[in-house]
């Protein structure tokens, strides 16, 4: 409403102009009404706005200082109207109080307006901003400069110097209010409507310029005319504000450093064919160079710009085509590429493929947790790279699988081989062991890809079901064996069920005197088919699986019962100790103590005459393990490190773990009679053995030598210092009811020794 009735002065005004200057009727001082009249229509609205609509701070102070400002130019217009009336019929000179009060409400609306924030952040931003608005400022001041204040400065008439600063003043806030607001984007304040207010200053602007265009009539048309509009504007102004809801961010005005260059064109276009006076010219051609210049330097701060922003989109391009490619953890090759790479091969030439497992890479996970996994992970995959070298490049197809695609099909072997020996020793910085299964297969050029990774596929399981640790190369027919193996994980629970597993013994025999001081149980297999099954060949199908557990509480209970058994029938002194073999995998099962516990009590058997038998592996750091054996331990159950000196960390485990026996692995023990005694190599041949021997009686533990087979290893062993032994010369594996015999004829001899004495 107040926008209309502020728009009907204005009309009015044009109505009053046409009739007065047409029929010359009443005093010219009536032009002097319709501004302040309209500012006051325009005022009433502006306060019912502010005092309707809720503001956000910023852009309440914007229209608080909008209205004082208001205030002051319709009080300053108000009384030049009085002195237009005091002076009729001449036109008036500007009062002082009136330029004073004009002039501050002028000021104050420019500040304002310079106080609407931009809303952009970012130095670099701001910096870039300042130097458009800087151009754009310089433009618009020489278009309105040389168009407006310069004629009225030279004009015939020269203007009264209060009129002059009110005019300037007008043309600094035309100028500035528009290069500001172009780029204040949306606010608090809406851009619309700052934009309506800036418009006034160029209204100003034009009533300069329509008052020295107009001649005598000028000042009347000015007033008449033009100045009207301001009221209009600020009443439209808050009428936007008002409505101004939802509204979009948009980007401040990007054109406008070329308007304002195209504007000082024409400036300059105008000084050199037109008629201004030397000094003009000087002024338009300074300005204009100092926008070129500055435009020049937009430029090229727009152009390094763009460079970073090419550079910066190329990099992330590179990033994003090494990611898809690129297994995140390990950095190595991913699946999709080394299939890519594998199918562009086979395409043209022979191809062969090197397929890597991590043996008991679960069991890793679960026992050390998945951080010490994935440091595992990349560890291998540093290790494999460096194995693979410059004969082929490494992937990781997924969780603990690894490939290599070998360049030259004949170095395969060699390939594989660097790669087993590289996993001999401790990997990464927390010295994890890591033992890897292999299958090496190729296929000549044309095969399909995925058929080339079946093969190397089986080779590998073949590879694992042959004790892990190993590599094999495919050959045809392999499917079968590695199908027989995938069955055989099967059919150990029905083994399991219908009861086809049963406990043979093996003496260990004390080497001084030939006496059975215990015997260590192992597993056999009674396959209805198959006949009897090498534990060696089931024993990794049931970790597999996990019917390593039952398989191994069945085991444990069996051995307690008949170790037991034993004892009632040959009395305590026949048998000291009872020695099962226990796997890693077991001792991951919570119940396992308790399930120990309940073996010896239902056979009524000591703890102490129970060894568990363990072999070293790389998860027997695991901390859940190692307070498992401290139970065991403190239950008075022994620990037994079976293969003692095949591992790579025997000795440093020794000391972590509660061990009461170590027992020689059969490879020292193999060939350790062969040299003269006191010769270099008989020496060298017992070197681990003697090492050994000395090492468990400074820590004060048991020994057992493993795998004699002959009676000249027993002499040797025992002249070392082993009291106890153990082999097929000693006595194989056997049933229970040999054992009996043994013990039954061992009691004889002990019967009839003291008859003999
Ligand atoms: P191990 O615990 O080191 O057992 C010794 C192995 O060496 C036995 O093979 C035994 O028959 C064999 N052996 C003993 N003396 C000699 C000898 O003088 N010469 C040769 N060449 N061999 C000898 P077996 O019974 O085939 O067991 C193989 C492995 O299977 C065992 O090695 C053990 O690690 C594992 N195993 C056997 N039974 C069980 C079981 O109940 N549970 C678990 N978890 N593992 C078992
Ligand atoms: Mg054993
Ligand atoms: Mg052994």
């Amino acid at each position: 409403m107040p926008a209309a009735t502020a728009a009907v002065v204005a009309v009015l005004g044009v109505v009053w102009y046409v009739v007065w200057s047409s029929a010359g009727a009443g005093p010219a001082a009536v032009a002097y009404l319709f501004m302040p009249a309209g500012m006051l229509v325009a005022l009433a609205g502006l306060r019912s706005m502010r005092r309707t609509t809720p503001l956000h701070p910023v852009a309440g102070r914007f229209w608080r200082t909008l209205e004082i400002a208001c205030w002051l130019l319709t009080a300053g217009y108000a009384i030049l109207a009085g002195a237009a009336f005091r002076s009729s019929p001449d036109l008036p000179f500007m009062p002082i109080p009136s330029v004073v009060l004009a002039g501050a409400g002028m000021l104050l609306a420019m500040a304002a307006v310079a106080r609407v924030p931009l809303g952009v952040t970012g130095r670099q931003e701001r910096g870039k901003q300042g130097l458009d608005r800087t151009i754009a400022f310089l433009g618009c001041a020489t278009v309105l400069w040389h168009f407006g204040l310069a004629p009225m400065i030279d004009a015939p008439e020269p203007w009264s110097p209060p009129v002059l600063a009110i005019v300037l003043l007008a043309f600094l806030f035309a100028t500035g209010g528009i290069t500001k607001v172009s780029y204040i984007g949306q606010g608090p304040v809406d851009r619309a409507a700052v934009r309506l207010v800036a418009c006034s200053g160029l209204v100003a602007a034009v009533v300069a310029v329509a008052a020295v265009a107009g001649g005598a009539n000028g000042p009347v048309q000015a007033q008449a005319l033009c100045l009207p509009l301001v009221p209009v504007l600020v009443a439209l102004a808050s009428r936007r504000q008002r409505a101004a809801a939802g509204a979009r961010v948009r980007q401040g005005n990007i054109m406008l450093p070329y308007l304002a260059m195209l504007a000082t064109d024409i400036a300059v276009a105008h000084v050199l064919f037109g008629s201004s006076p030397r000094s003009e010219t000087r002024i338009v051609v300074i300005a204009s160079l100092l926008v070129t210049g500055l435009v020049t330097v937009r430029q090229f701060l727009a152009f390094r710009e763009n460079t970073a922003l090419l550079r910066r989109q190329r990099e992330d391009e590179a990033r994003l085509r090494h990611e898809a490619t690129h297994d995140p953890l390990t950095g190595l090759a991913n699946r999709s590429l080394f299939r890519r790479r594998l199918d562009e091969t086979l395409a043209g030439e022979e191809a062969m493929v090197l397929l890597v497992d991590l043996d008991d890479f679960t069991t890793v996970n679960d026992s050390l947790g998945h951080d010490a996994g994935d440091e595992l992970l990349v560890a291998f995959a540093g290790v494999l790279a460096e194995a693979a070298g410059p004969d082929g490049e490494p992937a990781r197809l997924g969780g603990d699988e690894f490939a290599i695609l070998v360049a030259d099909p004949a170095r395969g072997e060699a390939v594989a081989t660097r790669v087993m020996a590289a996993t001999d020793g401790p990997v990464g910085a927390s010295r994890l062991l890591v033992h890897v299964s292999a299958g090496l297969a190729s296929a000549p050029a044309g095969t399909a890809a995925s058929d080339l990774l079946r093969a190397a596929d089986t080779a590998m399981h073949v590879a694992k079901e042959r004790g892990k640790n190993n590599w094999v190369r495919y050959a045809s027919g392999m499917e079968r064996a590695a199908q027989q193996h995938a069955r055989l994980g099967g059919e150990l629970r029905r083994g399991l069920d219908e009861g086809e597993f049963r406990v043979v013994y093996q003496p260990l025999v004390g080497l001084g005197d030939g006496r059975i001081v215990g015997v260590e149980a192992l597993v056999r297999w009674q396959h209805p088919e198959r006949g009897l099954v090498s534990p060696a060949e089931f024993i990794p199908a049931a970790e597999r699986t996990g019917l390593i557990v039952p398989l191994g509480r069945f085991v444990l209970r069996e051995t307690c019962r008949q170790a037991a058994a034993w004892i009632s029938e040959f009395g305590p002194e026949a048998l000291a100790k009872v020695a099962p073999n226990v796997s890693v995998r077991q001792l991951h099962d919570p119940d396992f103590v308790g399930d120990v516990k309940a073996a010896l009590a239902d056979a009524g058997l000591g703890a102490e005459r129970l060894v568990l038998e363990l072999t070293e592996s790389a998860v027997l750091r695991g901390a859940q393990v190692l307070r498992v054996l401290h139970e065991l331990h403190d239950m008075g159950v022994r620990l037994a490190l079976d293969d003692f000196g095949t591992g790579e960390s025997s000795l440093s485990l020794l000391r972590a773990f509660p061990a009461a026996i170590v027992k020689l692995d059969k490879s020292f023990v193999d060939g350790i009679e062969l040299g003269e005694p006191g010769t270099a190599e008989a020496d060298a041949r017992q070197a681990v053995a003697r090492a050994v021997v000395q090492l468990a009686g400074a820590l004060g533990l048991d020994t057992v030598a493993e795998g004699i087979e002959n009676q000249e290893q027993a002499d040797r062993l025992h002249a070392l210092g082993y009291t106890v032994g153990q082999g097929y010369h000693l006595g194989r594996p056997v049933s229970p009811a040999e054992i009996s015999a043994r013990f039954a004829a061992e009691a004889g001899l002990r019967a009839r020794a003291p008859a003999a004495a």
